[in-house]
């Protein structure tokens, strides 16, 4: 048995509490009580963490890519041999279903496999030259001390991505990792220290985001930064990279359209939508949202979503049975109940749930709006919850002119047995991600990210690594 442990920050090669000695309180949303403290990190002890990280980067710069990949792969193997731990403290931080919370870690260790090998692929070029005896060749290089900020939804997913791409490219990190769920991210780090990377090369902070990220970008020592979150915050980071002339990824908020088109198999979009719609209580940025389903098979469509919606089992995600957990934290509440009202205000029809279950803890009921005008909130603002909003269309350009309206362009989901419908679909749908009839999206190997408000850059795929290097172009002549 084991219990939920007090966290530090990791900085300089050594666990150690703040500088000043404050800590902040870990919440259960599934009980709303304190399960443990985290130790907030203050001027002192980000300096501390810059000085490690610009030392680790000259350590880690120069360790043979070999080395690397020999030390992620442990660090791999280290993570799946505590999988089942680590899936046992993030449920109590942050709620999620225990097999979901293992299946994140698996798969992070996953990432950072497919990392480590392909980071050994970053190569350069040669360059035919005009005058005879000159060589001209690239090399890349690690672009330099990173800052990674990663939010709570996946508090491992988020940061394995930017961690194993900057340590398989030879850069230095300082992760701030999210302070509502932040012993698992601790134990990820842990995999990587108990695998033996190099004193400095992976520093881990936790404190007031809004301090840390304005002290932390504009610092020389910082070359590259990496933010998952809102919209307005990741607008606000991007501004402050581009004024200090960082390079940055930004894997920003969405509104996911899903096309259900009268030809799809209705059983197979219902079941894998149902199942996607409440994974982590909605709350993920390519959760489907906007349900757009042709009339035709809308009627079918909707009667069986509102089906399976009440037929969740909300509950503990450490408990047997249940289908979805609670909300992470408490502001979700009145955020989603603010974004319903507004919907039924506007002539939506409220379908099934709605409202906070109980008072103890932060379970919310699986909600289905229908009807919903695109003058709602909900149909502008990423609700991030396990709220569903169903409307119709009659033709593929109608639909198309719902699913493009907004500035938002991560992830798309369609569902038609026409490969005309499909390839349509491929060419018109302005987001990052689309994926048809399945559920394809966010596997280590394939590009991760959006376009437009959205963000830019990729977490996934060989471009995720371009994002961590530099092209150094050397001419020779003998
Ligand atoms: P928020 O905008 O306050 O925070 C989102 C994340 O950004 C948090 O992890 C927070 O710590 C971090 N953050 C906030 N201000 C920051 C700053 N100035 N510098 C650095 N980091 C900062 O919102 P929230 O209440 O935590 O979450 C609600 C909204 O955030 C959601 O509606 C959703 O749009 C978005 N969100 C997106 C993702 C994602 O995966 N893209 C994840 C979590 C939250």
């Amino acid at each position: 048995m084991i219990n939920y442990p007090n966290v530090q920050l990791f900085i300089d090669g050594e666990w150690c509490d703040a500088a000043d000695g404050r800590t902040l309180e870990i919440i259960n949303p599934a009980t709303g009580q304190e399960i443990g403290r985290l130790a907030h990190a203050g001027k002192p002890d980000l300096d501390r963490a810059l000085a490690a990280v610009e030392r680790g980067f000259q350590v880690w710069s120069e360790t043979p890519i070999f080395n690397r990949y020999k030390l992620m792969r442990k660090a791999a193997d280290l993570l799946r041999a505590r999988a089942d731990d680590i899936a046992w403290m993030m449920t109590k931080e942050q709620g999620k279903l225990l097999a979901q919370a293992k299946s994140e870690i698996l798969g992070g260790a996953d990432t950072i496999d497919w990392f480590a090998e392909e980071g050994r692929r970053t190569y350069g070029q040669t360059i035919p030259a005009r005058a005879p005896g000159v060589v001209q060749m690239t090399m890349k290089v690690p672009v330099g001390p990173v800052a990674a900020f990663t939010p709570w939804n996946f508090p491992i997913n988020q940061i394995v991505r930017k961690l194993s791409a900057a340590v398989a490219t030879g850069c230095s990190i300082i992760v701030k990792a999210p302070e509502e769920t932040p012993a698992s991210p601790a134990e990820l780090i842990r995999c990587f220290v108990d695998a033996g990377i190099p004193q400095g090369v992976v520093n881990l902070v936790y404190g007031v985001p809004a301090e840390i990220s304005e002290y932390l970008i504009p610092h020389p020592v910082i070359r590259k930064i990496s933010f998952t979150g809102s919209t307005p915050v990741g607008k606000q980071l991007a501004g402050l990279a581009g004024l200090h002339m960082k390079r940055a990824t930004m894997e920003l908020g969405g509104h996911a359209p899903v096309l259900v088109f009268d030809d799809a198999d209705i059983d197979k979009a219902l079941k894998q939508m149902t199942v996607h719609k409440y994974r982590n209580a909605g709350q993920i940025c390519v959760s489907p949202t906007r349900f757009l389903i042709q009339e035709g098979v809308a009627d079918r469509f909707t009667e069986g979503f509102i089906e399976a919606s009440k037929a969740m089992k909300v509950g503990s995600g450490l408990e047997d049975g249940v289908d979805m957990g609670p909300l992470a934290n408490e502001r979700r509440i009145p955020a989603l109940e603010g974004m319903i009202n507004d919907a039924v205000d506007a002539s939506g029809t409220l379908r099934t749930g709605g409202k906070r279950i109980g008072n103890q803890g932060y379970f919310f009921e699986p909600t289905v709006l229908t009807d919903v005008p695109t003058s709602a909130r909900i149909m502008n603002e990423e609700p991030f919850g396990p709220v569903a909003v169903i409307n119709r269309f009659t033709d593929t350009d109608e639909a198309l002119a719902e699913a493009n309206r907004l500035p938002f362009g991560l992830a798309a989901y369609a569902y038609t047995s026409s490969s005309e419908t499909a390839q349509t679909l491929g060419a018109r749908v302005k987001s990052g991600m689309l994926t048809i009839n399945h559920l394809g999206l966010a596997l280590p190997e394939v590009p991760f990210g959006g376009i437009k408000d959205s963000g830019y850059g990729t977490e996934g795929g060989s471009e995720a690594l371009e994002a961590y290097l530099e092209t150094r172009f050397i001419s020779q002549k003998k």
